[in-house]
């Protein structure tokens, strides 16, 4: 078995479910008592947000790219970044390490493809739903065509994500916002929905969405498991 390196603390809510996942997979991969072999860098999430509200990604990047080589002096065989909003930077993630990087949206896009969905509405923080990182990876790589809500909703989700989900906060009135939003994208023609924030299954599962949900926390974690299988 391989050794899974993550870059967490982003927030750290979303990263003790890494850890849950990896671990919990690997058991159902393996039984008995096996987990998965892992390290964790975990970055300080008040320097990172800051950094993103200014709109620095250099100084993210040389950040992201500190923690990933951490991880790889670490003894880590491949690298995963455990937010979808941070692999706006993921080229001087990959550029500064010499194991390979997981990138979130490849099993997520590949997951939508087994599933035939090719029009897929995408939940996000607002540098993921409005730059092209994400969006232009599942339509280049993967041909699949992202939509996301519209202004005043994409408030709503982004300001979700930050203000209560990075601080653990589940809150039965948020779920309900987004769950009309999810009806809204379903009636401009999305045949799922990507839960495209690492926080975002703490509020969301497939029985609180009228579309499937393509879950990137889960589908990120189960891709790293098969990997450090396969090695
Ligand atoms: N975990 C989040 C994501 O997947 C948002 C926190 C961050 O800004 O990294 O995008």
């Amino acid at each position: 078995m391989k050794t899974i390196g993550v870059i967490g603390g982003m927030s750290w809510e979303s990263s003790a479910e890494y850890y849950r996942l990896l671990n919990s997979q690997m058991k159902a991969r393996l039984g008995g008592h096996h987990n998965a072999r892992s390290l964790m860098a975990t970055v300080d999430f008040a320097q990172i947000e800051a950094l993103q509200r200014a709109g620095d990604w250099e100084a993210l990047g040389v950040l992201m790219a500190q923690a990933a080589q951490q991880l790889e002096r670490g003894g880590a065989d491949i690298v995963l970044l455990a937010t979808n909003t941070m692999h706006r930077v993921y080229a001087a993630i990959e550029a500064a390490i010499s194991i390979p990087f997981l990138h979130i949206a490849d099993p997520t896009g590949a997951a939508l493809r087994a599933a035939n969905v090719t029009r897929v509405g995408l939940l996000g923080t607002r540098y993921t739903m409005e730059q092209d990182f994400y969006v232009g990876r599942l339509r280049e790589v993967h041909g699949i065509d992202a939509i996301v809500p519209n202004e005043p909703d994409r408030a709503d989700v982004h300001r979700i994500i930050y203000d209560e989900l990075c601080h653990g906060n589940v809150d039965a009135q948020s779920r309900r916002v987004y769950q009309r939003v999810i009806d809204d994208l379903a009636a401009q023609g999305a045949q799922g929905v990507i839960l495209g924030c690492t926080e975002i299954t703490l509020l969301i599962g497939q029985n609180d969405s009228r579309l499937p949900v393509f879950d990137t926390t889960a589908l990120h974690a189960q891709a790293a498991v098969d990997w450090a299988l396969q090695g």
